[in-house]
């Protein structure tokens, strides 16, 4: 019986962008399983809380027919997530030099840490190649339109959220 072939998306998602379901969509075809995994950090600087992520991630994934990928949450060293769920692949999104540099960096160390594990990056595409979470809560915390950078569904999220927190 041939092993099923899954690979681990993880990052911070807040909140998930067109960007990012850009690489899910591209990094699912290429597996037999994608879990989008996010990290557990404890950052005031949140909007969402990670389960609130996760929701929302496997939200949008469904939402879209997207077979095969489902959202989950992490804690510790990715690698040893990966290799907990059985995942042979890191899969990660490229969009400018300045993210090469850190995933260069990541990508190395996790080969050190991670043994059989290997890193694939996809580069964006190029209109996505601007988006970034940060950015996205920057402008929306101001009151900006965040539409066709987020799905639908997550903008409302983020509008009610900012909302609530700046009354
Ligand atoms: P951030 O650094 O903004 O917190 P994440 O940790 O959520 O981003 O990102 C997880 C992964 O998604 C990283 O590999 C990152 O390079 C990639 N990524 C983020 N935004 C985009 C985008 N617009 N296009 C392609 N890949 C992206």
């Amino acid at each position: 019986m041939s092993q099923i072939r899954r690979a681990i998306y993880a990052g911070s998602f807040d909140p998930l962008t067109y960007g990012h379901l850009n690489i899910i969509e591209r990094g699912c075809r290429l597996v037999d399983e994608l879990v989008v995994a996010v990290a557990h950090n404890h950052s005031k600087r949140n909007v969402f809380s990670p389960q609130e992520r996760v929701d929302m991630i496997q939200a949008t994934v469904e939402e879209r027919g997207l077979r095969g990928v489902r959202a989950s949450l992490f804690e510790g060293l990715l690698v040893d997530h990966a290799r907990s769920i059985g995942a042979q692949v890191l899969l990660r999104g490229l969009r400018s030099v300045k993210d090469f540099e850190y995933e260069f960096q990541m990508a190395l160390t996790n080969k050190e840490l991670g043994g059989d594990l290997e890193t694939v990056f996809l580069v964006t595409e190029g209109k996505y190649a601007h988006l970034a979470s940060s950015l996205i809560r920057e402008i929306a915390a101001m009151g900006g339109p965040v539409t066709g950078m987020v799905p639908p569904g997550i903008e409302s999220r983020l509008v009610e959220r900012l909302r609530n927190n700046r009354s």
